[in-house]
């Protein structure tokens, strides 16, 4: 197979082998538009000359072979003195990387054809100004000098003339432009500018190979996911000119309006320019429609092709088209990069139009895109200051007062107020001030970090790691790197989306879209398009979609945005506020009469919790997991209690209390808290405290079976590696269900599982399904014991070397590692279901809520994923969009 294909050779679907803009270009020569001739280098032959360091053998001949066809269709010859053809040479890759690599225009022009140029079209201005252009961009592109040498030696001529636009320097100026230019390329090269039209073709070629790998274009693709061994490739056309006077001109183009999704007419068009100048914003565009002033026909017949197109391409499309005097050319087209926002009012638009089906609409737009669309936004107009950028780890635009601590962020809550709580990093300790708090930010802590699971789980506004802010929580201040303090009570704001943190008060609006999933009737069209989507996703969907809820007002909030269940109510969260002193009773209890009593006084707070989540879901499972975290989260610190007891003892006034307190503190230290005293391994050290929860989930249960209720709890228990573990514990559920079953005289619909989050039990997945009557994955915990990395420090710590490296591009705590988590997950789900064919497997960690994750969930069989209630639309769109 060659390297050289003629845009009469190709088609659309070609991207691969010929580039986005490559495969463009044929299918418009195909589709008989008048696209100027041409011809594309293949991105394999990209990778060979990157590979080896050099031209691949055989490309010169085809090269040659192909450039000879051209100059036999165009009847010139490149670069010939008298008359001469003159080619582009553009890169093109799979996927547009707008503006990172290189175009060359004018190849062929030296100091024999420029006067052929002239002669033939009878414009000595024309002709210099072509050339000046090539040398400019010849310069900084091919030959790497910097692009401001070139600039300022135009800004200088157009001094020199008095004015600021470039169409007021006329032949001799741009002569003498030209001549500046040579020198400027010889003296940064130490050669003179290669006159030879050949040679300039091949060194702009291997320039655009090149620009594959330079900084911006490497940053760009790691950013945008994509893949750094795809290579470019290029496309070599003839030269049309929109800088041939004022009946030509260059122009760019929307099919429709790719912010709002409209039709309509949108565009620019710059006269008598070339095409960088439209992009470059040199001077000023007209509309489209004032194209049509200047030049009905080129206008209308612009206007033809893009219906064409969009009726071809069944989709937005995005084109550059250039006007030689007074005849149009189509230089490139694309299927458009949109807004969200527009991107759900076409695809539905299209469906209406009868271009495309529902379930192509549903494939036209993205649970990502969703998720932009539901969160409230900062006014893009407005004025800001930025004060520092952390790491965008739960979305939205957060506005209020600076509080450092949980107990004035709750108190200025209950007085009204709105409050950012600003803390190096939080623990779960601080949930009551997250919950008060319109956002959180903290200087420490990636986006798995405590802060950012619990804000996304809430669906709160997080910041986080912005590292360049030094946080003071003692002197309730934190200051940024350029000296300015911000103290409790300034106004800060917080963009969630882009991890930004701005002085003052950046005014907001509220997302419309979760206005209308919260039930209220809104009158929008593009309301009315989201929700044409959800339905034909929801109806298309085998997964279901669950939420992890711990409140009922998460939980009531999660069914309104569809939630068929609760996946996952976390009970530690329960424990703390008011209720963390009788934990730490329990804890430190010295003898069972008083550990009893604590676990008594727990007992009806839990069952109430429970109560009203089963009410909040009444005909829906509720899985509920048993207590998970490491005890001595509910203690004081080690440290601050210690020298809080030295201090007493030294001033002679040591309490007994915290004496005594400082040692079951230290008695419960761990260094690795993580790997500890927690999940089901708690359950069995204090057996009561399970056997509490058990009783509570019960008793709530059969009050509301009695009340005329249906609740479906699940009971799970966390952090199983063994079938012992499990089988222990659930002997105590059972036995309590048949004291509460017996004494209340109803009969449970209840079931009792496990979640597989230890690498040992997706092993011995078989053997645990024997015990479990239900699965979920809590793929958090198991990406940590999997890769041994800390969820709670590693993505501040390096992950962003192995980012560079390539090791992963996403952390692998935000999409699930599917070749080695997502192994364990598959032969977990195949061996439980070897052993129980009917087994319910869903899977609860974070990974529920992310739409690659979500696909992978999908094919691997779940019934299920569950995640935080502001994600369960996203996750209903992309279950939808798995099947389609
Ligand atoms: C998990 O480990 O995936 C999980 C859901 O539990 P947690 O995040 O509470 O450890
Ligand atoms: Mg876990």
């Amino acid at each position: 197979m060659g390297f050289v294909f003629d845009f009469s050779a190709g088609n659309k679907d070609q991207r691969d082998l010929l580039g986005g803009k490559g495969a463009n270009l044929a299918e418009m020569t195909n589709l008989g538009l008048p696209v100027p001739p041409g011809f594309t280098i293949t991105t394999e032959a990209c990778r060979a000359y990157l590979q080896d360091g050099g031209d691949p053998d055989g490309l010169a001949e085809e090269v040659s072979a192909h450039l000879g066809a051209l100059e036999e269709k165009m009847g010139r010859r490149l670069g010939e003195a008298a008359d001469p053809l003159l080619v582009s040479v553009r890169s093109g890759a799979k996927f547009s990387m707008p503006g990172m690599m290189e175009t060359v225009l004018n190849i062929g022009l030296n100091d024999e054809s420029v006067a052929g140029l002239a002669a033939q079209s009878d414009d000595e201005r024309f002709a210099q100004d072509s050339y000046r252009r090539l040398l400019q961009m010849f310069g900084a592109t091919v030959l790497g000098i910097d692009g401001e040498h070139f600039a300022e030696a135009l800004d200088d001529a157009k001094r020199s003339r008095g004015t600021d636009n470039d169409l007021d320097l006329d032949a001799e100026d741009l002569r003498g432009l030209v001549a500046t230019f040579k020198k400027i390329v010889e003296e940064h090269t130490g050669r003179p500018f290669p006159q030879d039209p050949r040679e300039q073709l091949d060194l702009a070629v291997r320039a655009v190979f090149d620009s594959w790998n330079t900084d911006r274009a490497r940053l760009y693709r790691r950013q945008e996911r994509i893949p750094e061994d795809l290579g470019t490739a290029v496309n070599i056309q003839a030269m049309v000119f929109g800088n041939f006077g004022m009946d030509s001109g260059s122009g760019v183009a929307f099919t429709r309006d790719p912010a709002s999704g409209n039709q309509g007419e949108y565009g620019d068009y710059l006269q008598n320019a070339q095409g960088e100048d439209v992009v470059a914003g040199i001077r000023n565009t007209v509309s489209l429609a004032d194209f049509g002033d200047v030049d009905r026909k080129s206008h209308d017949d612009l206007m033809a092709i893009m219906t064409r197109l969009e009726r071809h391409y069944r989709d937005m499309c995005d084109i550059e088209f250039t006007v030689e005097r007074g005849k149009l050319w189509m230089l490139q087209t694309r299927v458009g990069k949109r807004t969200p926002e527009a991107a759900f009012r076409i695809a539905v638009h299209m469906v209406d139009e009868g271009l495309i089906g529902l379930d192509e609409a549903v494939l036209r737009v993205s649970g990502a895109q969703l998720a932009q669309l539901m969160f409230p936004r900062f006014d893009e107009s407005a004025e800001r200051t930025l004060l520092a950028k952390g790491m965008n780890a739960s979305p939205g635009a957060a506005v209020g007062k600076a509080v450092f601590d949980s107990d004035t962020a709750v108190a200025w809550a209950e007085r009204g107020e709105d409050v950012v709580l600003v803390r190096k990093e939080t623990n779960p300790d601080d949930l009551r001030g997250m919950v008060a708090a319109q956002g959180i930010l903290t200087s420490r802590g990636g986006k798995t970090s405590h802060a950012a699971v619990v804000a996304r789980g809430m669906g709160r506004t997080c910041v986080c790691g912005a590292e360049s802010l030094d946080v003071d929580a003692r002197a309730k201040e934190f200051r940024v790197r350029d000296g300015e303090t911000v103290r409790e009570g300034d106004v800060i704001s917080i963009d969630g989306t882009t991890g930004e943190v701005f002085a003052g008060a950046v005014p907001v609006s509220a997302s419309l879209i979760v206005r209308h999933f919260e039930g209220e009737k809104i009158d929008d069209d593009l309301v009315s398009a989201v929700s044409r989507i959800m339905a034909h996703a929801d109806g298309a969907r085998r997964l279901r979609v669950r939420a992890n809820s711990d409140t009922p007002e998460d939980s009531a909030r999660a069914r309104r945005f569809g939630a068929q269940g609760i996946g996952l109510c976390r009970t530690e969260h329960m424990f703390l506020g008011d209720r963390r002193e009788l934990v730490e009773r329990l804890i430190v209890a010295e003898d069972e009469a008083t550990q009893e009593q604590a676990l008594a006084a727990l007992l009806p707070l839990q069952r109430q919790d429970f109560a009203e989540i089963f009410e909040a879901m009444d005909g829906l499972p509720v899985t509920i997991r048993l207590i998970d975290p490491p005890l001595h989260e509910f203690l004081p610190d080690l440290t601050e209690l210690s020298v809080k007891v030295a201090l007493e003892e030294e001033r002679g006034e040591g309490s007994e209390r915290d004496r005594v307190l400082l040692q079951h503190v230290r008695r419960l230290h761990e260094q690795n808290p993580m790997l500890g005293l927690r999940g089901v391994r708690l359950g069995i050290q204090i057996p009561g405290l399970f056997e509490m929860q058990a009783r509570a989930i019960l008793e709530a249960a059969a009050d509301y079976t009695a009340a005329g209720g249906r609740p479906l709890p699940e009971i799970m228990i966390p952090l199983v590696a063994s079938v012992r573990e499990l089988d222990v514990v659930k002997g105590t559920i059972l036995g309590v269900a048949e004291e509460v079953q017996a004494d209340r005289g109803v009969r449970l619909d209840f079931s009792v599982g496990t979640m597989i989050e230890l690498p040992r039990a997706a092993f011995l997945a078989d053997r645990i399904a024997g015990s479990a009557d239900f699965f979920s994955f809590g793929t958090n915990d198991l990406t940590q014991m999997a890769w041994g990395f800390s969820r709670d420090d590693v993505e501040a710590a390096f992950f962003s070397r192995y980012f560079d490296h390539g090791i992963f591009d996403v952390s692998p705590f935000e999409s699930l590692d599917q070749l080695g988590v997502g192994g364990m997950v598959e032969m977990g789900t195949t061996k439980g279901r070897a052993t129980k064919p009917n087994l319910k497997v869903g899977v609860c960690g974070e990974h529920g809520g992310d739409p690659r994750s979500i696909h992978f969930f999908d094919d691997v069989g779940l019934d299920y994923v569950s995640c935080s209630p502001f994600r369960v639309p996203v996750a209903r769109l992309e279950a939808g969009r798995s099947v389609l």
